[in-house]
């Protein structure tokens, strides 16, 4: 397992979390057993938003024996009174609902504790005006939330939670359908739009714990692609992976058989982790923008192509301490030796050799 740092905090976050919005499917024992299994394979983040509240207590019986070993998002804004899933922004009833679902879940504290799936204006001056608000900063004072965390689809919601400069973790739905397409309603926001948001997470030292990354399914699914093809887990979780901010995908699973799926991305090589083939299928893919995916590499002048222009990236969004990164690479883009070798194999049609010039100038190295 790979592990990426919370920037505000200093958590160490594995790359594969876990979502338990389908684990309703399961009984209680293999609930228990499919957490645990995956903390043995080191999962050590859990987002615990079941379709309804059946899963809690094998979850609990799980979470119990390694509590201090896992990292939960716990959401204000889920509530359980009916037994399925609902959405407020009901202040008292968020809040009992929060302080319920921690004792749910055998536990006092949640280590991120969410402003929960706000898409619209009106609903987040509810949350913030309406008494969710001020209860999370109260709780955070508290230790109940170690860290203010929010979930939205919303670029222009992220954006506005991002401004407030209280959060450390954002969950957002990001797969290569929402970016790349219109075909549904939760990836709102044009696809340079969505990428330059992933950027400012980054230099907001914003975590980014994605959601969707299978976009339910359908990219996983030939029919329902809007691709016209089927792209497998490892793909999309290594395409969401390399986007900047990302510390974690939390792909959902029903059980122990989607769990297998999901771990097998720790041993896919880098030929399946390649996402190669969207560069045929998305043509606004071919904006010949870095989309930091490795496949120039090697360099034979040895550069992090990849790293050099996700740094310059940010820093032209200001990001001081990613040009700090830049200027501490062993190798800069000025050692490019314009060789064309990521040019021929850039499927993006990024013309890389020319942007070396262009970054070098930037930093002056
Ligand atoms: S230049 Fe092309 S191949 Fe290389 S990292 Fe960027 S998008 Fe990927
Ligand atoms: S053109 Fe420059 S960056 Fe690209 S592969 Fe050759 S040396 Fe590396």
């Amino acid at each position: 397992m790979e592990y990426r740092t919370l920037p505000h905090g200093g958590e160490k976050i594995s790359v594969l979390g876990l979502g338990a919005g389908s684990l309703h499917n399961a009984d209680t024992a293999e609930v228990e057993r499919t957490i645990e299994a995956a903390i043995e394979a080191g999962v050590n983040h859990f987002d615990f938003i079941p379709s309804n509240s059946k899963p809690f207590e094998g979850m609990a019986r799980a979470l119990g024996r390694h509590r201090d070993e896992v990292h939960i998002q716990v959401h204000l804004g889920a509530e359980y009174t009916k037994g399925d899933y609902g959405w407020t922004t009901d202040a008292p009833l968020a809040i009992s609902e929060f302080e319920r679902r921690l004792a749910s879940l055998g536990t006092d504290y949640a280590d991120f504790g969410f402003i929960h799936c706000i898409d619209e204006d009106a609903d987040l001056d509810r949350v913030m005006n309406g008494g969710i608000w001020d209860y999370a900063l109260h709780a955070k004072q508290e230790g109940i939330i170690r860290h203010l965390a929010f979930s939205t689809h919303s670029t222009h919601i992220a954006r506005r939670l991002v401004a407030t400069g209280e959060f450390d973790l954002a969950m957002f739905s990001l797969n290569p359908m929402y970016d790349y397409t219109d075909a549904s309603e939760y990836g709102r926001g044009e696809a340079s739009d969505r990428m330059a948001l992933y950027q400012e997470f980054e230099r907001a030292g914003i975590g980014v714990s994605v959601m969707k990354p299978f976009a339910g399914g359908r990219l996983l699914d030939a029919a329902q692609s809007p691709f016209g093809r089927a792209l497998t887990r490892v793909q999309c979780i290594q395409y969401a992976l390399d986007k900047p901010g990302v510390l974690t995908v939390l792909p959902g699973v029903r059980g122990m058989d989607d769990l297998r799926e999901i771990l097998k991305y720790l041993d896919a090589s880098p030929e399946e982790r390649d996402y190669l083939e969207l560069a045929d299928v998305a043509p606004q893919v071919r904006e010949a923008r870095c989309v930091y995916c490795n496949h120039c590499q090697p360099c034979p002048a040895g550069l992090q192509i990849a790293l050099i222009n996700k740094y310059y990236d940010l820093a032209c969004l200001g990001d001081e301490l990613a040009a700090d990164h830049y200027r501490n690479l062993e190798l800069h883009a000025s050692d490019c030796v314009a060789c064309g070798h990521c040019d021929s194999r850039c499927p993006f049609g990024v013309e890389q050799s020319a942007h070396m010039n262009t970054i070098a100038e930037y930093f002056g190295i």
